[in-house]
């Protein structure tokens, strides 16, 4: 079962979170069919996000979503996770597998490409979403992360990420964030930094060793305390629904919406968070058309059941006729 770990070391001076999620990566690696490269990509995504959302988030009910844009073949890498241990994410392009850097790691770097890092914090069930980005440091990610904790939140953190595969299916995923609080002793964090450095790969450190044993080994001589007495249960887990997919077929017009069900006899939804498809019948597709109230003249949408209204009545449709909605 993936799950995490809170903790502290060098009498509160640095905060630790550390997670094994090698479930939930497997899990949304095959949700995906997404390639070595890609999964570890995506795993590590999905890794640093719900180390992130220990981080950055305060109340059970707000998100972090983190999006990783790059010029590269894999077009980008997106996650959401919460306090509550769910995280979901997905590639843009699954099947790109580059060949394997010359020290035998995935090139996961070189599929991602360069650009930028996102991070948008949303806070439920009201308040605007708050958002801030930083460059790229490398495509690697873990170094991505850290450099958007450094550029942007001012956060000085060391964050190791790792997705080992053996041949296609992920064995070992995890992660861990060392970050300095305000007020944190300089020798500390000079101990911390040597550690980091001769820690070697973190999933082979989990393989040998428990999540609270690898957080003790990187946190050697600054006296590491955990925090959680219960580790948190980690899942890939999903909020799409039979009702949001319906939605996303309001966007097509009636006569598109027509040809589904005369040429497929209904129409397949694909979440492109979670890779779960769902098949909207006939009847479910025509009530959409009930809910709305389109322009006679030109069809544009004057207003949609469940939604804000689009146009105010005597406004006038972009084809010129006055709008006129039922009571
Ligand atoms: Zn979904
Ligand atoms: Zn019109």
């Amino acid at each position: 079962m993936s799950h995490l770990i809170r903790g502290v070391a060098a009498n509160g001076g640095i905060r630790v979170v550390a997670a094994d999620t090698t479930d939930l990566v497997l899990d949304a690696q095959q949700r995906h069919g997404a390639t070595p490269t890609a999964g570890a990509a995506l795993g590590r995504t999905l890794t640093g996000t719900l180390l992130l959302s220990h981080v950055l988030l305060k109340n059970p009910q707000d998100r972090v979503t983190v999006r990783l844009r790059g010029d590269g073949p894999l077009g980008g890498v997106i996650a959401d996770a919460g306090l509550d241990g769910t995280v979901r994410g997905y590639v843009m392009n699954p099947q790109v597998e580059l060949a394997a850097r010359d020290d035998g790691k995935l090139d996961v770097g070189g599929a991602l490409g360069e650009g930028d890092i996102e991070v948008i914090r949303s806070h439920a069930p009201y308040g605007d979403p708050y958002s801030s980005s930083a460059p790229l440091a490398s495509g690697e990610v873990a170094e991505d992360f850290a450099m958007f904790l450094a550029r942007s939140e001012q956060i000085n953190s060391a964050v190791l990420l790792g997705v080992y595969f053996e041949g296609a299916a992920v064995v070992k995923a995890g992660g861990v964030i060392l970050q300095a609080l305000p007020g944190a002793d300089p020798a500390a964090l000079d101990v911390l930094e040597a550690n980091v450095r001769s820690f070697g790969q973190l999933t082979d450190a989990m393989r040998r060793m428990t999540l609270g044993e690898v957080a003790q080994e990187l946190c050697w001589g600054l006296g590491f305390e955990l925090l959680t007495k219960d580790a948190l249960p980690l899942s890939f887990e999903c909020r799409c629904s039979d009702a949001k997919a319906i939605d996303a077929l309001a966007y097509f017009s009636p006569e598109e919406r027509h040809a589904m069900i005369v040429e497929d006899g209904g129409a397949e939804v694909v979440c492109h968070w979670c890779g779960e498809k769902r098949w909207i019948e006939p009847e479910q597709i025509r009530a959409i058309e009930k809910n709305e109230i389109r322009c006679p003249d030109c069809q544009a949408l004057w207003y949609r059941d469940g939604q804000a209204t689009m146009v105010r009545e005597n406004e006038v449709c972009a084809c010129g006729r006055p709008v006129e909605l039922p009571a």
